[in-house]
């Protein structure tokens, strides 16, 4: 029979939303303000300053009270022209979608394809050639995403740059860090980025609803000749009120009340150790696919993400059908494969706040979904995962 209730907190290891603790479900669980208000004013100072912090930058910072797609469309309609080009690299799913937005917005991209293995920088040649060619900088940005969710591949973002630069071209840099922000080092201004878009729901550890822009002063001077119709998103819309702590219309309130609290949280654990205890996780779940018998998905080591693991299913069976009975017989979401790897790979999420037995349980969920659903594996995963995490454990 099964049960009215199900016990026990849902683990939920798709790669974002992520699971959001207890002090910021607390901090968000307040009356909402006056957003006109003097206190409003510290509260968005303290957001807008803090996420300078995370991007690592001494530029602009603007938060808009949407999903990541419309951070996307910011970076883009900001900066950009009806008719412009855009080099973009065709590392997954999310790259093949901030390209049909960049199209359905009147930009011309032009689109390096990869086998959706491996980051961006292995396209670091073919970008240095096309800007070099490109002697009428018709290209006017080139935008890759840092961390690929639907791959589990990361990109080398000094490698881009330094493609860029080798190519004296002056094409703004846009990345996309809506999977690796807080998670996975990222340095929006040492690593000479024009456009940062990240999210609220992944390493932020906030439920969805916020995105953000990172921004240079060569992106914001771009605005002033940039013809693409914009008015939600336009940057000067809110460089105003955000000066004074504002913003130009009504700000998702509660959902700040969190960042400020994820802002503390992060800087609390120190970034280095976010980073480092991301690092680990995913180390540890790439042994235990190993011990499985199964295959990463990301094929080179130096792309390897540190916020999810795309698995690999063996020919003839079902990532579906596998995530389907972990979900019903141990209440544990898994991320599915996105289009051309629909089916065919499984996504674990470590990212976010996420600990060594929340990881332990993730792992332990799959192995035994992997008896259940009948996939041919061998046992010993979560063993390995263990011990590597006894091995590494924080004296
Ligand atoms: N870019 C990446 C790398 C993502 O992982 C996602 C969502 O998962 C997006 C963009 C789109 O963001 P959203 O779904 O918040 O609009």
């Amino acid at each position: 029979n099964a049960p009215g209730r199900i016990a026990g907190r849902h683990f939920l290891q798709i790669p974002g939303p992520t699971n959001v603790p207890d002090r910021i479900l607390r901090a968000m669980d307040a009356p909402t303000m006056d957003h006109r208000s003097p206190a409003f004013a510290r509260l968005g100072r303290a957001c807008i300053e803090g996420m300078k912090t995370i991007f690592r930058t001494e530029g602009h910072v603007f938060i808009y009270p949407a999903s990541g797609t419309g951070a996307w469309e910011a970076a883009l309609v900001n900066t950009l022209s009806p008719e412009d080009e855009v080099l973009m690299v065709e590392t997954g799913h999310f790259a093949l979608l901030w390209k049909r937005l960049a199209e359905r917005l009147g930009l011309k991209p032009r689109f390096i394809a990869t086998d959706w293995r491996v980051g961006a920088d292995a396209a670091a040649a073919e970008i240095e050639a096309i800007l070099a060619e490109d002697r009428a900088h018709d290209i006017k940005a080139v935008c890759v995403v840092h961390n690929e969710t639907s791959t589990g591949c990361t990109t080398d973002i000094p490698a881009i740059r330094r493609a860029i630069d080798a190519a004296h071209h002056p094409a703004l840099f846009m990345v996309d860090t809506i999977s690796s922000l807080a998670s996975i080092d990222y340095r929006h201004d040492e690593w000479g980025v024009d456009v940062t878009v990240g999210g609220s729901q992944k390493g932020l550890m906030l439920p969805p609803g916020l995105s953000f822009n990172a921004v240079s002063e060569k992106a914001m001077a771009a605005t002033a000749k940039a013809r693409l119709p914009r008015s939600f998103w336009s940057w000067e819309e809110h460089s105003g009120p955000n000066a004074t702590g504002y913003f130009p219309y009504t700000p998702a309130t509660n959902l700040l009340y969190g960042l400020e609290a994820a802002i503390a949280m992060l800087h609390e654990e120190g970034l280095a150790n976010v980073f480092a205890r991301h690092d680990r996780h995913a180390e540890a779940t790439r042994r235990a696919v190993r011990a499985w018998g199964l295959e990463v998905l990301c094929r080179e080591p130096r792309n390897y993400s540190s916020s999810l693991t795309a698995v690999l299913m063996p020919d003839g069976h079902s990532a579906d059908g596998l995530r389907a009975r972990i979900r019903d017989a141990f209440d544990m979401s898994l991320g599915n494969g996105l289009s051309r790897l629909a089916d065919r790979v499984f996504r674990i999420g470590h990212l976010g706040d996420f600990n060594d037995l929340m990881l332990v349980g993730t792992l332990g969920g799959i192995e035994m979904g992997l008896e259940l659903a009948k996939v041919p594996h061998q046992k010993g995963g979560v063993a390995a995962a263990m011990s590597y995490l006894a091995a590494t454990a924080p004296s």
